[in-house]
């Protein structure tokens, strides 16, 4: 059967129908008054979503732009600058920083395992001279299905004084607790894509005053992705250049679901999506890759034992249409992912669930407790 698709990758995630409707309109001028009054509502929304205050700007590219952004907006050549690096997003913020002439100080952490925090106050309280001018790190590292402990890490930045911290938070706003002004988190870097459950197209950066501090000294080269264009005109609920207008339809559509969800109930749905997974996933014998404790609210990580993982993901997209996610670079057929952030209801882990465990079978893995997924991710579900 065709067009039955379910996406249960951490990004591009489901679309609610509200959202795909309130897209398929005539754009409308972006210099209009009608388009003000959605950017008025939606930068109203987007505060609320981020728990802040500050203006949360909006920017036409994915979530890479966003962090770049936040990046290039607040340093300047030659900067120190420590980069947590524990997957593929960790090590995308190393690059990027490093493109940028920034000193990179990069603290690492084995794929699945959390960043350790007492390494940044280890570096941040040895720093006399104040020279570390922000700490880089990615919250919930989508790659290995790891949430790293942002809170503490962004208080030790605190104490330090002059460090900024900035936050690739793609897979965490929207899915966990992600208070920006009670944590002090400086920069927040997201995308349309993941927690907001929209297409592709729209990032978003959201910016403290002592960031915007840093950036009155900031020398990096930036122009379409210079922040003080767009913190100039979203006062005015404009935009510098040509906004993907009707994204933004959909960004309100999106916001105003997600507001009448309510953000304690987002959230506890996304905890529960990841204890039913894990608790499905052990009860079939494959093993959770993410270190006990440190599961992300929107991926599970999963490497089996005794098959490709590969195998098994294609076989469950071949069978029953439910897209999860591979393993990247060395991880490539020793992990699979299932994401559940965004538009994900309970059916659909249950579903994924229950697919993985039939396709086991027809794969011919030993599961001689057939059931058992579906019955350990349940007891999370009641
Ligand atoms: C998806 C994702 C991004 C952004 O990737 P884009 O392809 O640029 O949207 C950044 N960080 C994390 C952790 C992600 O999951």
């Amino acid at each position: 059967m065709q067009e039955k698709l379910t996406l249960m990758i951490p990004g591009p995630t489901p679309v609610p129908e509200k959202v795909l409707m309130a897209m398929g309109k005539h754009p409308i001028g972006h210099r209009s008054a009608e388009f003000q009054h959605v950017v008025q509502r939606t930068s109203e929304l987007l505060k609320w979503l981020h728990q802040t205050n500050n203006d949360v700007l909006s920017i036409t590219g994915s979530g890479t732009a966003a962090m770049e952004a936040g990046i290039i907006n607040t340093l300047s050549k030659g900067d120190r600058v420590v980069c947590g690096d524990n997957g593929k997003f960790g090590e995308r913020w190393v690059k990027v920083a490093k493109s940028y002439g920034l000193d990179v100080e990069v603290v690492k952490a084995d794929w699945g395992q959390p960043l350790d925090p007492e390494t940044f106050k280890e570096l941040l309280d040895a720093d006399f001279e104040k020279k570390i001018r922000a700490v880089i790190l990615t919250h919930s590292e989508t790659s290995t299905g790891v949430i790293n402990d942002l809170e503490t890490i962004s208080k030790y930045v605190h104490n330090h004084g002059k460090a900024l911290t900035i936050s690739d938070c793609v897979t965490s706003l929207g899915a966990c607790n992600v208070p920006m002004d009670d944590w002090g988190i400086d920069v927040i870097a997201s995308g349309s894509q993941k927690g907001y459950m929209m297409p592709p197209g729209l990032s978003f950066v959201a910016m403290s005053k002592r960031a915007w501090d840093a950036n009155k000294d900031s020398d990096l080269p930036k122009f379409y992705l210079d922040l003080k264009q767009y913190q100039k005109t979203v006062v005015k609920n404009s935009n510098p250049f040509t906004p993907a207008v009707n994204l933004f339809f959909a960004l309100q559509a999106s916001l105003e679901m997600m507001q009448q969800e309510g953000l304690e109930s987002i959230f506890n749905r996304h905890g529960r999506h990841r204890d039913a997974a894990q608790a499905g996933m052990k009860a079939m014998d494959l093993p959770i890759f993410s270190a006990t404790g440190y599961g992300s609210p929107s991926i599970t990580a999963v490497a089996p034992k005794n098959i490709d993982a590969e195998i098994l993901r294609k076989a469950v997209k071949d069978k029953y249409d439910i897209l999860l996610a591979g393993g990247q670079d060395h991880l490539k057929g020793k992990v699979f992912r299932i994401g559940h952030l965004g538009f994900v209801s309970d059916r659909d882990v249950l579903t994924a669930i229950a697919a993985i465990e039939s396709t086991l079978v027809s794969l011919g893995i030993n599961n001689s407790n057939l059931g058992a997924g579906v019955a350990a991710a349940s007891k999370f579900l009641n």
